[in-house]
């Protein structure tokens, strides 16, 4: 495989050759590189990517789901472009008309959050949901479900992809930290819980109550692998009568599954929620929202004195500390209210949906045609191919499936003008066409056919 596309992307090795001297690994987050090296980009258009030695590719990576309208929508190029001309100024740095438009815009379409606060990522809103849930309950550990992603931090960066042997039995998962340089009490401090599986959920939820402050979860495990009614209903209902915050990470699912997130698709409300990706139209953003006793700990009028010049004398003591240069940029704002547009249109959604399943069920056919155990697991917008006859439930379900082969596969594809990283699920946008799908479909069986006849 390696040689299949190293021979039409010359320019990007050379250009990775000389990014390595100073970036490690020529890549600004590890999850960009993949053997024998990533490919560089020039141009996006539309649901388009070219490479610097003109390859052309449809894109399903999208920003890894963030780019839901595609690459260069002019709406949001329009957008973006008025906020800067009009306000003159790229970020305020101080409060502005976008913020409490936009806030009011994600209530509406999540009925279970009275306020919001902006970060920059999908990172720093899990980390201020939790350590909000940590300052509501006086309590210290979190629970999070093993092969869900919540960002890099010590805190949640913890059995995301563990080896099995390591990670143990699966009613009772052993937390094991994903990178060097996470101190050991955060594997102490984070529970791990087996995703859809209600009884053992509830079994370690019970025996940790007293210590724990949330439990966060990837209502649609990794954006694809959709959380049971029933498993959701019984959590709400848990963590409800222990005590402890219940957290969505929305960050890939928010405006992506329906205008709304997948809490709109369950009808479950969480206490918290944590958003991002397709909110900053492709510029970076996080929200975290949820109800008012909740959220309003970070009130800065919490402080004692809080009306006094000499700060230092406030009572911080009262007040959760959440703070960012770039919170609410009006670019980012303008960018993701636009975004928001479009999809409000009522024809979006519906073809968004039906474009994705005319995907999976061409996709499908051609597996089952050569004979490949393979199934197309999803909700919404987004999807994966897995290569398995099984039923895939959660992470362990995962690591059963002929990962070998998908990736074997996938590397043709990029040979044949298909985009995803190698082994990563599909994400769709509304500027998908079907000629697009009908390329990626004749695309697999190309692939399927080079590496059967190996
Ligand atoms: N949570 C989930 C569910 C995500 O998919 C991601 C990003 N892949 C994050 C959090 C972190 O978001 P960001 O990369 O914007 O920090």
């Amino acid at each position: 495989q390696i040689e299949a596309i190293a021979s039409s992307m010359k320019r990007s090795f050379h250009l990775y050759e000389k990014a390595k001297e100073v970036i490690p690994g020529g890549v600004t987050a590890n999850i960009k590189y993949f053997a024998p090296h990533p490919i560089i980009m020039e141009r996006g258009k539309g649901s388009r990517l070219v490479d610097v030695d003109g390859n052309e590719y449809v894109d399903y990576l999208l920003c890894y789901g963030a780019l839901i309208l595609g690459h260069g929508h002019p709406k949001v190029i329009e957008s973006i472009m008025r906020q800067i001309i009009t306000d003159g100024t790229t970020v305020f740095g101080a409060p502005h008309m976008l913020e409490t438009l936009m806030a009011k815009k994600i209530i509406q379409a999540f009925p279970s959050m009275e306020m919001v606060r902006y970060t920059n990522s999908g990172l720093e809103a899990t980390l201020l949901a939790i350590r909000l849930a940590q300052a509501f309950t006086g309590k210290t550990a979190i629970a999070k479900f093993e092969g869900h992603y919540h960002g890099g931090y010590d805190q949640v960066l913890i059995s995301v992809n563990p080896s099995v042997t390591e990670a143990g039995d699966e009613k009772e998962p052993k937390a094991v930290p994903e990178s060097k340089g996470i101190p050991p009490q955060y594997t102490d401090e984070t529970i791990i819980l087996p995703f859809n599986d209600v009884e053992a959920t509830e079994a370690i939820l019970r025996k940790h109550k007293n210590r724990l402050a949330a439990v966060i979860l990837e209502p649609v495990q990794g954006g694809f692998i959709p959380a049971d009614a029933i498993f959701m209903k019984e959590l709400r209902a848990i963590t409800k009568e222990l005590g402890i915050v219940l957290i969505f990470d929305e960050v890939k699912t928010g405006f992506r599954i329906t205008y709304g997130g997948a809490q709109t698709v369950y009808g479950i409300a969480p206490d918290l929620t944590a958003l991002g990706k397709v909110l900053g139209g492709g510029f970076p953003i996080g929200v975290v929202g949820g109800k008012k006793e909740i959220m309003e700990q970070m009130d800065p009028r919490r402080g004692k004195d809080a009306l006094s010049i000499e700060t230092d004398k406030a009572n911080k003591g009262d007040v959760l500390f959440h703070s960012g240069t770039y919170n609410g940029h009006p670019t980012v704002l303008a960018a993701g209210l636009a975004t928001l547009d479009v999809l409000q249109q009522p024809e979006t959604m519906p073809r968004l949906l039906q474009m994705t399943n005319m995907l999976r069920e061409g996709l499908e056919a051609v597996y089952r045609a050569y004979g490949i155990p393979m199934k197309t697991v999803g909700l919404g917008s987004i999807f994966n191919i897995v290569l398995t006859e099984q039923d895939v439930k959660n992470y362990r379900d995962l690591t059963k499936a002929n990962m070998k082969l998908r990736e074997e596969i996938d590397y043709e594809l990029l040979g044949h003008g298909v985009y995803t990283k190698p082994g990563n699920r599909y994400s769709m946008s509304v500027v998908h066409t079907e000629e697009d799908i009908a390329w990626t479909i004749e695309a697999h069986e190309k692939a399927i056919r080079k590496v059967k006849n190996r």
